[in-house]
């Protein structure tokens, strides 16, 4: 049996970097960790499918992707680079990947900086073959566990938690477990927030931490694909590719799915209160995925209405922010009977590795993402729906292209509470001396903002919208409830601040 492991993932770093940028350029909203995609489809090639998945996914990282697949003989092909799905990978890259067995991966970094070496999937030998495994969330717990794979530190190729997980699968595989006991041995040495998709020569296996914080879902391909799986992180991955959807995998679930089983191996390998991670819904995940049988699109529209029932406004016009922000915008319209209209108009083709302008043309007044409308705001009272603030530097630039362009009253409703607290379980929200509402008091980000009034949902309004038990979603990055234990070490990275105790109340200039 020949391993072939063909990896790009070399380690030419340097000139990989992305750009560094001054906090003020930095995106002003938080940043999804990753997305993971996998496919098992006995006989079929699946590099195109999974390719497929990983650009509906796009949205969950821009920084790196890469797809490992295995050819039914036990030989891996992988490829990884920086950069947007459809930069890293063309056809004849694809048709480079043969198999019937893929893992697939978009990253954007928490742990572990922005280069090539970082990219997943993460690709390993074991006694029982290659491992192939992509990560979305983040470990609380990743200093202890390398400190326990030390005897594997020479084969460290990475500085992420990802790469962690799978030598812990190597391990306790090396040690003499079966693949099933393997992962669960692993996964139970693992604390934080993890999703993973995981290919062996045994099939596909896929796994969510015990809260079930990052989503992870699974179906099946079409009919004339009987049996063949494909596990996504959103129902938007499914839908690319015309996948039916059978189900979550659950918080605490590890489901084995084998060559042509007609039905996965589901199991728990731990019993946790589920916690989504409730920004998932109100802004990470895409509005056409679904959760609790909706699509987000729904709730997101409900959320507005909510908003509109606990802060009212007299206003002229309702306009969200693209994309996210558009949603909450229409359920605040109709809620309030004030007419909805596009006011800004984003250019969607702005990614992460864009050249910045400079000061000197941002002073100019270079509006890279998103324009206003003179036509439709000026002469306006204007209510300008967002789904979150997290510095404030977006802000403040929008409110100012706003009255700009005509406005004459700019009142901004926030369709989430206000953001308070840092996350440690695979978004990057900053720390907390740099979030706006652990610093100032709401009148002090409205005078900031420059806005005519400001308010925030309350949690209540945003949880009672889901339609689904409070107890199930972490809110922590909103009130510091945070569902898993961190060593201070940990918390001390982000954590520089007490909470402000801010409510989600108006304030009038
Ligand atoms: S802290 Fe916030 S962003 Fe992080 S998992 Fe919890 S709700 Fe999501």
């Amino acid at each position: 049996m020949q391993n072939e492991l063909d990896c790009r993932g070399d380690g030419s770093v340097d000139d990989a970097l992305l750009p560094s940028m001054s906090p003020d350029e930095r995106p002003d909203k938080p940043e999804e960790a990753c997305g993971v995609f996998a496919v098992l489809a006995a006989g079929q090639p699946v590099a195109n499918l999974t390719y497929f998945g990983l650009y509906a996914l796009q949205h969950r990282g821009q920084e790196s992707a890469g797809i490992a697949v295995f050819d039914g003989e036990a030989r891996v092909r992988m490829h990884k680079d920086m950069g947007l799905v459809s930069q890293v990978f063309d056809q004849s890259v694809l048709e480079r990947l043969i198999g019937d067995l893929a893992i697939g991966h978009n990253r954007y970094s928490t742990t572990g900086s922005s280069r090539v070496c970082n990219a997943q999937p993460v690709l390993l030998m074991t006694r029982l073959g290659p491992l192939a495994l992509a990560h979305n969330g983040n470990l609380v717990n990743a200093a202890e566990l390398r400190q326990s794979l030390l005897e594997h530190a020479d084969h460290f190729t990475s500085t992420t938690d990802s790469e962690l997980i799978a030598f812990a699968i190597q391990q306790e595989v090396n040690r003499g477990l079966d693949w099933d006991s393997a992962i669960r041995a692993a996964a139970a040495r693992c604390r934080g927030a993890f999703s993973l998709v995981i290919g062996t020569p045994e099939g596909l296996f896929a796994l969510r931490d015990g809260h079930g914080i990052r989503p992870l879902v699974f179906g099946h391909l079409g009919e004339s694909f009987q049996g063949q799986w494909v596990v996504s992180s959103e129902t938007c991955g499914l839908d690319i590719i015309g996948a039916g959807f059978d189900g979550d995998v659950e918080p605490g679930e590890l489901i084995h799915f084998r060559p042509g089983a007609a039905v996965p191996e589901r199991s728990r390998w731990c019993q946790q209160p589920p916690k989504l991670c409730v920004f998932e819904m109100i802004y990470f995940a895409r509005p056409d995925s679904r959760f609790f049988g909706e699509s987000l699109y729904s709730y997101r529209v409900r959320i507005g209405e909510a908003l509109a029932r606990e802060m009212p406004v007299e206003a002229d016009l309702v306009i969200g922010v693209p994309d996210s922000g558009i949603p909450a915008a229409i359920g605040y319209s109709q809620s309030t009977g004030i007419p909805f209209a596009d006011g800004l108009i984003k250019n969607r083709y702005v990614g992460r590795t864009f050249i910045q302008p400079t000061q000197a043309m941002r002073e100019a007044g270079i509006r890279v993402k998103l324009n206003p409308l003179p036509d439709v705001l000026a002469g306006k009272r204007v209510v300008v729906i967002d789904d979150s603030i997290v510095r404030g530097t977006t802000s403040r630039k929008l409110v100012a292209a706003l009255r700009d362009a005509g406005a004459t009253e700019v009142h901004m409703r926030i369709s989430s509470p206000a953001v308070t607290h840092p996350c440690f379980y695979g978004i990057d929200t900053d720390t907390q001396d740099q979030l706006i509402a652990a610093r100032l008091t709401l009148a002090e980000i409205s005078a900031h903002l420059g806005v005519d009034s400001l308010a925030y949902l309350s949690k209540q309004g945003m949880v009672e919208a889901a339609q689904a038990p409070s107890s199930q979603f972490c809110t922590a990055c909103f009130d510091g409830a945070y569902p898993i234990e961190m060593d201070d070490s940990v918390r001390s990275s982000k954590l520089m601040l007490e909470p402000s105790g801010l409510a989600a109340t108006v304030t009038e200039r």
